[in-house]
């Protein structure tokens, strides 16, 4: 890729998409598909797929053509471009003939950057021809998953994206989805002739997400205290029937929550009356079946509940991961009973054997998943395919209140001599049985029965042992093996450890047959603490919704929460302190930026925001009321000293709080500081140097022989000097 590119890329970002860098692997994506290479994203839901290709549909020539499912999230993601300046069209079933006209002319005439399409267009002759004519850039494939019947969103009309592409010449593809498992993965690279794309594959961890079960019991009293402590925020309470879902909209509304009901069964008008309540924020909180979500593309949604007990993991997965897409701290509430377990196998008792028997693995799945004391996030990451490294996650229920734990060294170890002893051949529940001493038939005709394992944990219940297994599993000792369903085999680890077996902390299960016990014990959700000014942030979203309203667009497209949020932490009074915020880029703050810039200066002017928010910020130690204060204080022109003291903090430790702070985009002046303590020509050379110098990175700069004749504090403070003016 041309260097030109590249700086336009990262210029792009900032000033048309008004984010101050890249997520996770976005940078590396765009660069491969600039390059003109093919590209295939899997990255979850929320974790920003979209910038990778609208970003280079900017940037480059011509017009990207995004092929997507799903007509509602179209016209959305149309409006958000608009909103940013981009020039984004759609060409789908609800255009009038001349309306579709207007859009194919302007895309002759190279004036559209993106042009979203639906399937079915793409599909029909005159759609061909007409692309044939155009000037395309890159194609993109998004929600690829539709491609494969092993996916959990089948469509036809996807298996012949392939045929029409193949007949619009040479051009890179893009593929993006959110389904990880391998099979899927495989079917889109065949499907789409690109087996030999670069595979961009990022973490299934949703860090911002909170996982909590409860047991279902006293349910309605719980959901309505649950829903209530989050209090006008944007929720999804999702049901398994439709006339579940009719009953509990209605019982949220009779207790004054402001809820409608969504599922395939509604009237059409009322359903897409529901759902743009939902996005327009009318409405706080959808019951739905799981008909609903995919469409929705909501960065905002704060809580998602699971009145119901969902099929299987892989669902719960995607159900949840519709809340906190902004990255805002968001969660996810399950309530769990055998009883759902029990009705949702009998759900499938008119299936095929096979059918039900592979929906039986999934249920069981997720009932262990419900049952296990083990962190939440381990679990889910590692039925991905993936590790977490870390031993607590310390935003899930288990994280924060663990079951009793035991030294398991010793029933590990059992586990894993049992799996050796019967040669690596069979599944769980035999394993199960060698151990606990079961003479069942297999057992007895594999002569188990007379290995030296056998019935060595009959003290303890077949649930235990299961319960160990699953754990040593999650421990990485023992692994299913793909080829053979269910079977068990030892993992390098798993050898080594009967080797020289060492401690390892197991946890006791939640038992969910004993309800009135642990509905006492799991009850509280942390608090969340926040940094922001709250009034101020409740009238910018008041003035959010007002503006929405008169452009007739949901309000996130204004400004997303982030931004709001930052708005009331760091009160920008002029367009251009409104660029320094997250989510801002110039041609968003000019054109939705005057009334807020307007309403927060009439804020600053009318309250005594210092001294109110000294008093809210002194009495917690928490880091990003530490950012606010220091950002507050900075504006004081207080000594850095000062502010250390009051925070009792190191001066290190408030100058690597201030580089964070400017990392993320604020700007801060720090001039009446600077100037008492770097002289002036000091200060001139650093900033020449940080103009030339390539690295970011403050270890290296430190590092640097160049500037060795400075001190840390000089180069750190001309550091945040530099990022500060230029960078942001
Ligand atoms: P996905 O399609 O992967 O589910 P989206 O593309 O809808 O996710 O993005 C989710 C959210 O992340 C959006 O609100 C978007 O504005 C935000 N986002 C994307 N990229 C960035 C970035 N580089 N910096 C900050 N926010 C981002
Ligand atoms: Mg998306
Ligand atoms: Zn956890």
């Amino acid at each position: 890729m041309t260097e030109q590119l590249e700086h336009k890329a990262k210029e792009v970002l900032k000033q048309v998409f008004g984010f101050s860098g890249f997520r996770g692997t976005q940078e590396p994506i765009i660069r491969n598909l600039l390059d003109g290479k093919d590209t295939f994203v899997i990255m979850p839901t929320g974790a920003g797929k979209s910038l990778c290709y609208q970003l280079p549909a900017v940037v480059m020539e011509g017009t990207a053509i995004v092929i997507s499912p799903l007509i509602a999230l179209m016209k959305n993601q149309v409006d958000q471009l608009q909103s940013l300046g981009v020039n984004a069209q759609f060409l789908n079933s609800t255009l009038s003939k001349s309306e579709a006209n207007k859009v194919k002319k302007e895309t002759i005439a190279k004036k559209v950057k993106l042009l979203y399409v639906a399937p079915e267009s793409l599909t029909k002759e005159e759609t061909v021809s007409f692309l044939q004519d155009a000037h395309i850039s890159f194609i993109a494939v998004d929600e690829a998953h539709c491609i494969s019947e092993w996916g959990h969103d089948f469509r036809p009309e996807y298996r012949r994206i392939k045929t029409i592409v193949q007949q619009l010449g040479d051009h890179p593809i893009i593929a993006l989805t959110a389904t990880a498992t391998p099979k899927v993965q495989l079917d889109i690279m065949k499907n789409l002739s690109m087996e030999d794309a670069a595979l961009f594959k990022s973490s299934f961890n949703r860090t911002n997400l909170y996982y909590e079960i409860r047991p279902k019991q006293d349910i309605k009293k719980q959901l309505i205290r649950f829903v209530k402590e989050q209090k006008g925020k944007s929720g999804i309470v999702y049901c398994l029937s439709r006339k579940k879902v009719e009953e509990i909209a209605e019982f949220l509304k009779v207790n004054d929550i402001n809820a409608a009901p969504y599922h395939a069964g509604l009237d059409a008008n009322v359903r897409i009356q529901n759902q743009d309540g939902f996005l327009n924020e009318d409405i706080d909180v959808i019951v739905a079946t799981i008909a609903f979500g995919m469409g929705i593309d909501k960065p905002d949604v704060r809580f998602v509940v699971h009145y119901d007990v969902p099929k299987s993991l892989e669902g719960y997965y995607q159900e949840t991961g519709r809340a906190g897409r902004d990255g805002i701290e968001s969660k996810c509430l399950m309530f769990f009973s055998h009883n759902d377990i029990t009705k949702l196998d009998k759900f499938n008792k008119d299936k095929s054997v096979q059918e039900r028997d592979n929906a039986r693995i999934l249920l069981q799945e997720m009932t262990s998943f419900a049952e296990s004391a083990v962190c939440r996030r381990v679990q889910l990451l590692h039925y991905f395919g993936e590790a977490f490294d870390k031993k607590n996650c310390n935003k899930c229920d288990n994280c924060l209140h663990p079951t009793d734990q035991y030294q398991g060294k010793d029933h590990v170890e059992l586990v894993l001599k049992t799996v050796k002893a019967i040669e690596e051949r069979f599944g769980m529940l035999h394993v199960v049985d060698v151990i606990k001493g079961n003479p069942t038939e297999y057992v007895q005709s594999y002569s188990h029965d007379k290995l030296d394992v056998y019935s060595k944990g009959d003290m303890e219940t077949e649930d235990f042992w299961r319960s160990v297994v699953r754990q040593t599993m999650l421990a990485g000792l023992i692994e299913k093996d793909i080829e053979n369903i269910g079977v068990i085999k030892l993992t390098d680890k798993g050898a080594e450890f009967l080797k020289n077996p060492y401690s390892i902390t197991l946890y006791k299960n939640h038992d969910f047959n004993d309800l009135k016990q642990e509905d006492e014990e799991i009850d509280s959700t942390p608090i969340e603490a926040t940094a922001y000014d709250e009034k101020l942030y409740e009238m910018l979203r008041a003035l959010r919704k007002k503006v929405a309203k008169q452009k007739k667009l949901p309000p996130y497209v204004i400004f997303q929460e982030p931004s709001l949020e930052e708005m009331a932490t760091t009160y920008p009074c002029t367009i251009e302190e409104l660029t320094s915020i997250t989510g801002v880029g110039q041609g968003k703050a000019e054109k939705f930026g005057k009334e807020f810039v307007t309403l927060i200066e009439q804020y600053v002017e009318d309250n005594d925001i210092i001294t109110a928010a000294d008093v809210t910020v002194k009495t917690t130690a928490n880091r990003s009321k530490n950012k606010v204060f220091i950002i507050q204080q900075i504006d004081k022109k207080l000594e850095l000293e000062d502010i250390a003291e009051a925070l009792d903090l190191s001066m290190d430790e408030v100058l690597e709080e201030i580089e964070h702070i400017v990392a993320s985009g604020t700007k801060l002046n720090l001039n009446y500081y600077i100037d008492q303590v770097v002289d002036e020509d000091k200060q001139e050379d650093l900033l020449d140097y940080f103009m030339t110098t390539e690295s970011g990175d403050l270890e290296e700069v430190l590092e640097d022989e160049d500037i060795e004749d400075y001190s840390e504090e000089e180069i750190r403070l001309m550091r945040i000097k530099f990022l500060s003016k230029y960078a942001n």
